[in-house]
């Protein structure tokens, strides 16, 4: 998918409206569209790529991070627990093929996943 017709980066561009809860220079984050959890929050880099491995900059991995754990204290999901998520590729679900991290929290979840 080339960059033109990428959903997350028409959001991170601002051509189409998203809930952000934040953006930097290199990441943004915004409200999934469909949360699967009472806190569901995906965190993008500013690069388009499909997955991590094709990410230019790779060190926006461990920032990334950084931010979802900031996110996750600032929704009072810290304390009891989150998950991070990334689905890569079609058999794991991914349907947007630009790299996002899910930040799920506010409830129990099973394991392993489905
Ligand atoms: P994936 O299945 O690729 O791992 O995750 C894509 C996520 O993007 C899904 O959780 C889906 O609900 C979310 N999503 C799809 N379209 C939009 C949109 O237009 N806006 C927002 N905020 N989220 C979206
Ligand atoms: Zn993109």
């Amino acid at each position: 998918m080339s960059l033109i017709s990428c959903l997350f980066c028409k959001i991170i561009a601002k051509e189409i409206p998203a809930g952000i809860v934040y953006e930097d220079e290199k990441v943004v984050a915004f409200k999934d569209i469909a949360p699967q959890a009472p806190t569901h929050i995906l965190l993008v880099p500013r690069e388009h790529a499909r997955f991590v491995e094709e990410l230019a900059d790779k060190g926006v991995v461990g920032r990334i991070y950084k931010i979802a754990a900031d996110l996750a204290r600032e929704n009072k999901i810290a304390d009891s627990g989150y998950r991070i998520v990334v689905n890569h590729g079609r058999a794991a679900g991914q349907a947007v093929d630009h790299v996002h991290f899910h930040l799920l929290g506010g409830r129990d979840f099973s394991w392993p996943p489905g």
